[in-house]
């Protein structure tokens, strides 16, 4: 089977490519491959599978959906269960988008809804150029390529719009601004502020600020709440549609159901994947009513309204609601942070442990290269790749990020027990000090 896939499929495969494994079966949080080897996966389809692999309200919803022969497909036509996802969806937001927000549903991918987004307030505002964040990521295709800065190997491919405009994201260990922690977000914020309101900067009219409220592919770098506000209000008094990419840290892997709800902020237009949908494709957009000035047929797509993948999410959110799983999330979230911290307190290697909830970073660094003006030294890909290498030699599968792959990124399923947690600690930390051996 390697060697199969070694030698046919396409180069471009990501998402640990170089794992040699081949999967046979999953549950949970495990994974186990052809030979009988089982893996703890805290990749989770790239943070989609919120309750982990085939849990059983998932299966029972697929197995119900073929039984009562509730079609597969249906474009834009309603159906019961259409109408019972989109209730369920409005029942999990905050006020006053729970009463008077539209959804719209998009192609399977987490882009597809960006893409969507994009058009949307394009559509309603007439504004033209896009604010994006440095080290932020929205998806592959060519439209969310051009407003990603965490492109990596994607550089040379990306199509430059021109209305595209990278601002300096929070990133607190590395501060864009050179000063310490605690002072970057208020200066990323001033400036943001200043450069709207500069007749001369250079920037049309933006139809949008678009940011992930911790950049998940950029390293888990969580953008500080006070900053959150401040954007929030920055982008309201101007006027300027603010687009909150909920794709990964939507749907409880903050330890809220939306991560904007951490700092109290209600944007203007939320784009949902991966975990919406319950381990199936499914992408949605929702935004307040007043943007939806779409006239029929503005933006289409055939594979929407995936009634399969409405089904798992469905089944899904409820699960969520109903099982105290956001509290799960906290309680895990704190046990993970206190072990990473005690770890990064006794390995030079860890320069910084962050992230908010279940997704979570660490940066490693070199500790013979050169510090910083921060006095931080530098990524380390090379390591965080041995790190890796030997976390799944030692049955923990692990995905890198950010800036030179340098940041071991774990995204677990939000319902991973405490037994799990400290399994999935106890073989992270033996291999951390394998590889820096
Ligand atoms: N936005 C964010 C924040 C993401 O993390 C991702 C995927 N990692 C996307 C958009 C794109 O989603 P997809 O890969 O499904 O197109």
């Amino acid at each position: 089977y390697l060697q199969l896939q070694k030698d046919k499929e396409s180069n471009a495969q990501a998402y640990p490519r170089h794992f040699p494994l081949v999967i046979d079966r999953a549950r949970g949080i495990i994974v186990t491959d052809t030979d009988g080897k089982s893996y703890y996966d805290c990749l989770c389809g790239a943070g989609t599978l919120a309750l982990g692999h085939n849990h059983d309200v998932v299966v029972a919803a697929i197995q119900d959906t073929l039984v009562k022969q509730i079609p597969l497909h249906t474009l834009d036509l309603a159906t019961p269960l259409k109408l019972d996802f989109m209730q369920e969806i409005f029942t999990m937001l905050p006020e006053p988008l729970r009463s008077s927000s539209k959804i719209q549903f998009c192609g399977p991918t987490g882009a597809d809804a960006v893409e969507a987004a994009i058009k949307l307030v394009k559509n309603a505002t007439k504004g033209k150029s896009i604010l994006a964040f440095q080290g932020g990521y929205h998806g592959s295709t060519q439209a969310t390529m051009a407003m990603s800065g965490n492109l990596s190997k994607k550089q040379h491919l990306q199509s430059l719009l021109p209305d595209v405009h990278f601002l300096p994201f929070p990133y607190e260990y590395r501060c864009p601004f050179g000063v310490g922690e605690g002072k970057t977000a208020q200066i990323s914020a001033q400036y943001i502020e200043q450069l709207l309101d500069d007749c001369e900067s250079g920037i049309a009219a933006p139809c949008c600020l678009i940011v992930e409220t911790v950049q998940g592919e950029g390293g888990a770098i969580p953008a500080p709440i006070e900053w959150l506000r401040e954007i929030r209000r920055i982008t309201a008094e101007r006027g300027i549609p603010l687009i909150i990419d909920e794709v990964q840290t939507g749907i409880g892997r903050t330890g809220t159901m939306f991560s904007f709800e951490h700092a109290g902020i209600i944007p203007d237009v939320i784009v949902c994947s991966k975990a919406i949908g319950g381990s199936l494709p499914m992408s949605v957009v929702i935004y307040k009513e007043e943007l939806d000035q779409w006239k029929p047929g503005a933006h289409t797509g055939t594979f929407r309204g995936n009634q399969l993948g409405m089904a798992t999410g469905l089944a899904t959110l409820r699960y969520l609601q109903s099982n105290d799983v956001l509290e799960n999330v906290r309680e895990r979230s704190s046990q993970f942070f206190h072990s990473l911290r005690r770890l990064q307190a006794r390995v030079q290697e860890i320069g910084d442990v962050r992230g908010r909830g279940l997704m979570i970073g660490v940066e490693i660094v070199d500790p013979r290269g050169q510090k910083d003006r921060l006095g931080h030294f530098p990524q380390s890909g090379e390591l965080a790749g041995l790190i890796q290498e030997r976390c799944f030699q030692n049955g923990l599968i692990i995905e890198l990020g950010g800036r030179r792959s340098a940041v071991m990124r774990f995204l677990p399923p939000l319902t991973i027990t405490e037994q799990e947690a400290a399994e999935v600690l106890f073989i992270f930390e033996k291999s951390v000090i394998e590889a820096v051996e």
